[in-house]
């Protein structure tokens, strides 16, 4: 490629190319990251061969690399993945998206319209010529199975039982499902229901909209933004109705609690409300406790702290106000376990399960708080499988995509030959994007979320929700 070539490229490439004279200036991500993402080992490749050539990456090679990040969150730098995401979304402004990259992306509106008629669905899916097509014309690789849909979704479930409206008394909690658990494994938000109301609280089901993350993944800024609204709006006001609020999927949790909150710090509105002064940024010193804060120079930070992700233009106050009043049911679970509330009556699982801990949930930073509360079930040996820089390589809808199938099966065979090393009867994550890897992976080997063995530790008997 010329230099004037190069120099005309498009914005879309500058962000990921920035990225890329960062990260090779530190380096420290070419050893740490090596085995956990896809997108550093192919960064570091091609920066090597630019090096060795002098060839910088082509277009389609710095596109391709975005295309590796899954948003995990492993790696250490916020503002690299943000580069990331600007990434996307300028690639996304100036090429726009292809049909079956939007459909892929959007489990919203294909779980709610395949969930009105799951049967035409299913047996499309069972007619090999017509799941290939619907795979070609999708861009989906041709070895993934497509998940069957229910025979009812979640959130007509919650209707029928009664669950969208919000309840008189108290404890109530708001809880959120997300759209894997709605659209393709109703039974696990059936089972955060049960949990809840096992130990005595009144469940609501808001209206809700896919958290972001499935189109933020692929570029689509304006679409995860008006969700993301939306969602705000919906939770905030359950919040103030008096509604603790919750959700079951490790990444709707990360998206809520880290993601949309990134800058919002930094922003005016917030520094006003800490009242800093003319000169300084107040950032909240959380290991200091609630309310207290670090000041720092404006002269010196001011130019890096800044509120410019693309939730910018979202309320940043709301953005902070949501984060830090979702919480994983886990972790709400561990929280009414140390007040003694937790119901701890479980019946005996007679069983030898390996718990993997997904890339979303430890990046929340809340312990291991499932792990914890499934010792408490007796008659259950749970043993964790990976460590903590492992990854299924899913990345949610992105391992359907024919493009990134390769690679995400190469990065999930790392951790699924870890997790049959301890031979497990079971295996326990409260990620369903891992659970759809691992059964890929591993499909004699059966998946839970741990609020189904919650669930069954409670009572063994026949789902009473049904
Ligand atoms: S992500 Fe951060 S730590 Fe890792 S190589 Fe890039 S700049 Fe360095
Ligand atoms: S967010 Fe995850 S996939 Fe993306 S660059 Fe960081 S570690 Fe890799």
């Amino acid at each position: 490629m010329t230099q004037e070539a190069y120099q005309e490229q498009t914005s879309s490439c500058n962000f990921v190319r920035q990225v890329m004279d960062a990260c090779a200036d530190c380096n420290t991500c070419r050893f740490l990251m090596d085995e956990s993402c896809l997108f550093f080992p192919e960064l570091y490749r091609l920066y090597d061969k630019e090096k060795e050539t002098g060839q910088p990456p082509a277009e389609k090679e710095l596109h391709r690399l975005a295309d590796m990040c899954t948003l995990c969150g492993l790696c250490p730098c916020p503002d690299i993945r943000a580069d990331i995401v600007r990434a996307k979304i300028a690639r996304a402004q100036e090429k726009g998206l292809p049909a079956g990259v939007r459909l892929l992306a959007d489990v919203q509106n294909v779980g709610r319209w395949g969930c009105r008629l799951p049967g035409i669905y299913n047996a499309l899916l069972r007619a090999p010529g017509a799941a290939r097509t619907l795979k070609h014309l999708a861009g989906i690789a041709r070895d993934r199975e497509l998940p069957r849909l229910p025979k009812e979704d979640f959130f007509f479930w919650a209707n029928r039982k009664g669950l969208t409206g919000l309840p008189s008394g108290n404890p109530k909690a708001a809880y959120f499902a997300g759209c894997t658990a709605a659209y393709l494994f109703p039974e696990v938000a059936r089972a955060a229901v049960a949990v809840l109301k096992k130990n005595g609280i009144a469940v609501y089901v808001p209206p809700q909209q896919c958290c972001g993350m499935p189109t933020l993944l692929e570029g689509e800024d304006s679409l995860t933004r008006r969700r993301v609204n939306k969602n705000l709006q919906a939770l905030l006001d359950a919040a103030e109705s008096g509604c603790d609020l919750v959700c079951s999927c490790p990444t709707c949790g990360f998206f809520m609690k880290v993601l949309l909150q990134e800058g919002a710090f930094y922003s005016r509105a917030y520094q006003e409300s800490v009242n800093a002064g003319e000169d300084e940024i107040r950032i909240p010193d959380k290991r200091a406790g609630i309310n207290r804060h670090v000041s720092l120079q404006k002269s010196v930070y001011g130019k890096i702290l800044k509120d410019d992700s693309c939730f910018s233009d979202i309320d940043p106050l709301a953005r902070i106000n949501l984060s830090e009043k979702i919480r994983d049911m886990g972790q709400y679970l561990d929280h009414l376990h140390d007040k003694g509330y937790l119901d701890t009556n479980f019946c005996p699982v007679n069983a030898r399960m390996a718990y993997f801990a997904p890339c979303h949930q430890r990046e929340q930073d809340m312990g291991s708080p499932y792990e914890k509360i499934l010792a408490l079930v007796p008659g259950l040996e749970i043993k964790r499988a990976g460590g903590a820089m492992d990854c299924c390589g899913m990345g949610g809808s992105l391992g359907f995509k024919e493009s990134f199938h390769e690679a995400s099966i190469r990065l999930g065979r790392r951790l699924a030959e870890k997790i049959r090393a301890a031979a497990p009867e079971a295996i326990v994550t409260e990620c369903l994007s891992c659970r759809l890897q691992f059964r890929h992976l591993m499909p004699e080997i059966r998946v839970f979320h741990p609020l189904e063995i919650l669930k069954k530790a409670y009572d063994k008997k026949e789902d009473e929700n049904d």
